[in-house]
């Protein structure tokens, strides 16, 4: 960073910048002093919301530190919806709550208040996207669908941020016909970014229209993939006409940034100095290393609504503790984000499947489809969309109703459809897999 952007940051943006700052330094101090921030942190956290948040006042009477996280029930969407009003903090003015609410693409929307006080999550995020190499003050476009981004007018003081500072632009994710795509290539060759950030699913339309139509990114550029469960068929494409790796982000609108992928490209660093992420098995049970299970958040940054031992609603893997990255960076890690836990297909056999299988099935085995997705609507009936191409053959569809019914069993219902265009979500995402029963609702 030059030091004229150095000074303006500081003049503009002074908090985010000192904890941008604070944030870099901790994830490459030790294991242990990146843990004993965390507690502090959290020690903090629950001493406040035990006086001021009533729904917590008798939940965390007898907890006194990070080793007695588990005795905490989880919080759940339901909680949050059913219980809004005592979540909120009692000693904080207006001004520091924001209304916010998740996009509600897994079904209801729900509403929650995020902390205006709180810059070292947008901090943490920040640094996600440095460990793609990009460095902060460096131009970058986002394509994104988030509404709510949009319909947030910035102030004066915003604009000048992300205009000047931030140096970034928005295209849009609802528009991606090729001819919006080859306006977005012109855009980014002449806006000469150095980080793109999208959703798996646009980044590889992007690449495949690269393909398609000979077209050239002619600037280097980093490719952060966020928003969407990034699956290795995807990465594979992307980074084959692109030519370099892409990272991963994994966050969400409750609690901003949980963890990003780093330059050894083998797993995601956990954000631990702003949120602790604790992986449980179905019984609620902390599951090993390696193992899959639901991913649950205790945000250490948000004091206008705590979010403690949040039930997120993905699934993902714990790294072992020990496992120290070649990156340099210390913060603990997850090995991989499966999906979210409304993407659990069950067979009427038991069986459960995530979507990483459908999407090895689908696109390793028929080359005609280009786009699937699989909806349970009860527990023994399963529609099955398609958007196909040229080489789609109708008798395949047996052979899928076959290979599926072996799978999850034989009295399970599948019909096949194949429509034009498959549905988005309100915010332009695309869902591979809706599971109206899982197991994790
Ligand atoms: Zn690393």
């Amino acid at each position: 960073m030059s030091l004229l952007y150095e000074s303006a940051l500081f003049l503009f943006k002074n908090r985010l910048y000192r904890d941008l700052k604070s944030s870099l330094k901790i994830s490459h101090e030790d294991r242990q002093e990146i843990l004993k921030l965390q507690n502090n942190k959290f020690v903090r956290l629950i001493d406040h919301a035990r006086i001021n948040v009533p729904y917590y006042s008798q939940i965390l009477k007898n907890l006194r530190d990070i080793d007695d996280l588990a005795g905490i029930p989880f919080l759940t969407k339901k909680i949050i919806k059913e219980k809004a009003d005592d979540l909120k903090t009692k000693n904080l003015k207006e001004k520091d709550f924001r209304k916010n609410s998740t996009s509600g693409s897994t079904g209801e929307t729900m509403y929650f208040y995020s902390d205006m006080n709180n810059t070292y999550a947008e901090a943490c995020a920040i640094r996600g996207d440095m460990f793609s190499g990009w460095n902060y003050g460096e131009k970058k476009i986002t394509i994104w669908g988030a509404l709510r981004d949009f319909h947030d007018k910035p102030g004066f003081k915003a604009r000048i941020n992300q205009k000047y500072l931030q140096k970034s632009e928005i295209l849009s994710s609802f528009n991606m016909t090729e001819k919006d795509i080859d306006h977005y290539i012109d855009f980014i060759n002449n806006f000469k970014p150095s980080l793109l950030i999208g959703y798996p699913t646009g980044l590889l339309l992007i690449a495949e229209h690269m393909i398609k139509y000979n077209r050239k990114i002619t600037v280097p550029l980093t490719l952060v993939s966020a928003g969407e469960t990034l699956y290795d068929f995807q990465r594979e494409i992307i980074e084959k006409v692109f030519g370099h790796g892409v990272f991963n982000r994994y966050g969400c609108r409750e609690v901003i940034q949980i963890a990003s992928e780093c330059e050894a490209h083998n797993g995601l660093h956990i954000s631990a100095d702003h949120l602790i992420a604790e992986v449980v098995n179905e019984k609620g049970e902390p599951a090993s290393p390696g193992e899959a299970g639901e991913i649950i958040v205790t945000d250490l940054d948000n004091y206008a609504f705590p979010f403690i031992r949040y039930k997120i609603g993905d699934i993902g893997i714990l790294k072992d503790p020990d496992y120290r990255c070649s990156c340099g960076v210390n913060l603990p890690m997850l090995e991989r984000v499966e999906g979210r836990t409304m993407d659990v297909i069950v067979g009427t056999n038991g069986n459960r499947v995530t979507g990483t299988f459908w999407t090895l099935f689908f696109r390793h085995n028929f080359k005609g489809i280009e786009k699937f997705q699989v909806i349970q609507e009860t527990s023994n009936q399963i529609n099955i969309w398609f958007e196909i191409n040229e080489s789609y053959n109708n008798r395949d569809n047996e052979t899928i109703i076959n290979e599926i019914k072996k799978l999850l069993g034989d009295d399970l219902q599948i019909e096949i459809h194949v429509v034009d265009e498959i549905s988005k979500t309100a915010t332009g995402k695309h869902r591979w897999i809706i599971s109206k029963v899982s197991p994790y609702a």
